[in-house]
Formats: structure tokens, sequence, C-alpha cells
């Protein structure tokens, strides 16, 4: 392997050089969409952010088992332990059976990833097909003392794991002050404790999502379905876990709770996360008017919008920027974005018409060189897309006859453009996908994609790789 990639890695805080456990492969967990509602702005950048680090390990040599979750039952409103679950309140308001609303956001989410250019996982589980697992793990838990029984309920018992192991090693958020931001109790509670959480929770009469366990007729909780998909699919130690930053506190603090209570050690050895997106300064949420699904994006519908943007544009805006770093959208940001990606598809085209000569002028390795140092530091996608744009700048010159070219040296510009653009940065030339007329970007590509997966055997063969 002659990746020399580093990435952050938010345990530790710092950068540090990937190693995966078994050389050669990497199994990365990523939590991904909890489907109620369609695709908006904040789920197209975890998915190219983890989108692009699974296209870097693949080209870079890794086999890669990639899994990303779907989160179909547990996930309570407010991200809590009480309120109705997310989708079975949405099931309720549309009279819909909750598992009709799973899919048919979930069908929602893949169009979407698709028109971003997004690949498809290795493996995509479902919270509630997985519900024996899930119990399995409880069970574990019950059995090494770090939860209790609570009128039928199952907590973590976070003191009591406190103790032996740190909770809040991942947020650096250490018990004190967790109790000190928690609102006491109010008697209602079957938990001891307001920070304890739910392994499973025993379902109200009127809540109609609901499996038999030792404990109850219940559900479980939000955070128990990534540890136990996890260590299904990737094994008790795995190598990247990754998600938006808003996911940290308590969503993955509670997986490595459940996971370390489980197994007595870590079970992910780096965690990934992308940082947030704002709008015109703001954060998104549905009581500020700004909320921004992907559909209103492609289509231009939504008020705060002047214009449809189409995916590629949103991709190579969110690529645009370092994960870590926070990401403004504003319209006139998204435009910038627009014009950037037209340069550098021309860029492109012109090096497809470029006439070798008998010696060069450039040297390409340089690119290569560049484009590789800037992925392999913690995924600078930014510096890729400069050197990129600098290389644009050259072969307009050598179309001009002020630089040239030979043809050995013309082939690798083309080979490094290609790999970098479109299988790395995952880039798409929309006009040449042929959906250049009007405004709709989306529905050729998408048609194009979706026929392409019914070869289900070549992707299977494409993407199992274990
Ligand atoms: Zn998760």
């Amino acid at each position: 392997m002659d990746s020399k990639l580093v990435l952050y890695n938010t345990l530790t805080r710092r950068k540090e050089t990937f190693e995966p456990l078994v050389a050669g492969r990497v199994g990365m967990y990523v939590c991904g969409p909890t489907v109620y509602g369609d695709p908006h702005l904040g789920h197209a950048r975890p998915a190219v952010t983890f989108d692009l680090l699974f296209r870097y390990l693949k080209a870079s040599g890794y086999k890669v088992r990639y899994v990303r979750n779907v989160t179909d039952v547990g996930h309570l409103e407010h991200d809590a332990d009480e309120g109705e679950d997310k989708i079975a309140k949405k099931a309720r308001l549309e009279q819909l059976e909750p598992m009709e609303v799973a899919h048919y956001y979930t069908e929602r989410y893949h169009r979407a990833m698709d028109a971003l250019n997004v690949e498809t996982p290795s493996i995509e589980p479902y919270a509630s097909g997985h519900i024996i697992e899930q119990i399995e793990l409880i069970r574990r838990i019950l059995d090494d003392g770090f939860a209790y029984v609570s009128n039928g309920s199952v907590y973590f018992d976070v003191e009591k794991y406190n103790g032996k192991y740190r909770y809040g090693r991942l947020s650096g958020r250490n018990l004190e002050d967790i109790v000190a931001n928690t609102r006491e109790l109010d008697g209602q509670s079957d938990k001891r404790h307001s920070y304890d959480f739910a392994l499973w929770k025993k379902a109200s009469p009127e809540h109609i999502m609901r499996w038999p366990s030792p404990w109850s007729e219940g559900f479980p909780g939000w955070h128990m379905e990534c540890s136990a998909m996890s260590m299904r699919y990737l094994g008790e130690r795995f190598d990247i876990h990754g998600g938006g930053m808003d996911l940290m506190f308590p969503h993955h603090e509670c997986e490595i709770a459940q996971s370390t209570a489980a197994l007595g050690h870590d079970s992910a050895r780096y965690w990934v996360h992308n940082n947030m997106i704002t709008i015109n300064g703001q954060k998104m949420g549905k009581s500020l008017g700004n909320f921004i699904t992907l559909g209103e994006l492609f289509a231009g519908t939504h008020e705060l919008l002047a214009q449809a943007y189409s995916p590629m544009t949103i991709r190579f805006f969110v690529l645009q920027a370092h994960y870590r770093s926070t990401l403004d959208f504003s319209n006139e940001a998204l435009q910038a974005a627009e014009k950037g990606l037209d340069r550098l598809m021309k860029g492109i085209e012109a090096l497809e018409k470029l006439r070798p000569a008998a010696a060069s002028t450039v040297n390409p390795a340089e690119l290569e060189e560049r484009c590789r140092a800037a992925m392999d530091d913690d995924l600078n996608s930014p510096m890729v897309i400069s050197a990129l744009f600098d290389w644009v700048r050259t072969i307009n010159q050598i179309a001009d006859g002020r630089e040239t070219i030979s043809e050995a040296d013309l082939d690798a510009l083309k080979r490094t453009v290609h790999r970098y653009a479109f299988d790395i940065l995952g880039l798409r030339d929309e006009k040449a996908a042929g959906a250049a007329a009007g405004r709709d970007y989306v529905t050729p590509l998408v048609e194009m994609l979706l026929s392409m997966r019914q070869d289900l055997g070549a992707s299977i063969r494409l993407w199992s790789i274990f």
C-alpha cells in the first residue's frame, strides 16, 4: 500500500497516519439517515464526505467494506429517550404503515444520493432488521453489569460505566459537566439518572412498532443499532467510524459506551466527523424557514433560492471546503461553485482535444503529486480542486501553443485528471451525460443510474470484497 493517508481522529484530537487492522482492508461504518422525511442539505455533506473517503481508500488499493445504516426504528423525537418515534409519528400523521414511511423515504434518499453521485455502500443494514442482534448486545451489557431493567425498559448505567471506563471521551465532556447540564428527573421516568440512556424501551399501548424481548414488548434505543450492526458486519474491532459532528454527543458517545461495556475495549479506531452546514450564516432548522430539501435545491423551488442548482454544483460546493470546516450555503456561494465547476469541466473538455508535441515543457507528475499529498493530508479536497484549476490554466496554455506536451505526458495528464476529478472527487460532467436540456439535470441521471443498478450481480461483484 503506497498510501500515506493521515486522518484527523476525533477520539485522540490529532491527525494520525491511517493503519488498517488488516493489511489492505478497511472496515468503515457511517451513521446513515433516519428515514421519516425528505433528504435535505444536512444529508448531503456527510454523504459526500464519506463517499470521498470511500472512493479514495479504494483508489489507494484498499478493499473497503463500507456499512451505512438506515434508521427505521428507535429514533425518538428530540434525540431523547422520551417522546414519539420519528417514523411512527409520521406514519400516524399520514395514516401509513411505519414500513411504508421508511421505504418511501429510503427510496427518496437513494435517488438523491444517486444524483449526487454518492456510491452505494457495501451494506446498508436496517435497524428493524437487526432486532435480534440488538437484544443480544443488550443482554451482554446487562450481564456485564452496566445496565439495569426498570419497568420493562433497559437503561445504560452511565455512572457505573464511568467508574470503570470514562464516559465522554469522544466529545471531551466529563460526567460532572453532563450532570450539571441535564435536568432533574421529574419522578415520571423509569431511569435512575437523567443521563442514563435507553437500550430497550417498553412500548406504550399505542406504540405501533414493537418486538418481543426478554424484558418487555418494545423497541431498541436509538444508539443500540449502530453498536449492534457495526459489530455484526465489521467485527468487534474495526477501522473507521464516521458521521456528522452533531452525532458526536450523545449518539456516538453512547455507542462507544455500549460497545466498550459489552466488549471491554473500543471497537472503532478512527472517529471521523464532518462539520455542519449553515444557510446564510444560520443553523438550518424547520422553525427558521431555511430548511431546504435536496429536491428543492435541484429544482430551485425554495423561496430562499435564486435559481436551481444541479446535483454536481452541490457536490462541488461541498468538496470546495475541507470536511472539518463549517460550510455556509448562500446563492452567491452556490453560483460561484456553479461557475467553478463549469470552468473545470471545460478545462477537461479542452484536455481531450490537445495535440501532443515532440517534447514537453510541462510536468504532469506535479499534478499527481499535489493531488495525492492533498488527499493524504486528511482528505484536503479544496487543495485537490485548486491543483486541478492550476492545470486548467496550463491546459489552456498548451492549447494556445504557449506550452507543449508529449504524447506520454498527455496520456499521464488525462489519467491523473480523470482519476482525481471523476473517480476520487466523484464529479460527473452533467452536460456530457445528456442532461443539458433545460434545468432538469436530475431525472436522466437518476434513470440512468437506476437502470444500471438492475444488474445486481455486477453490483454485488463490485462491492462485495471480504
Ligand atoms: Zn449511528
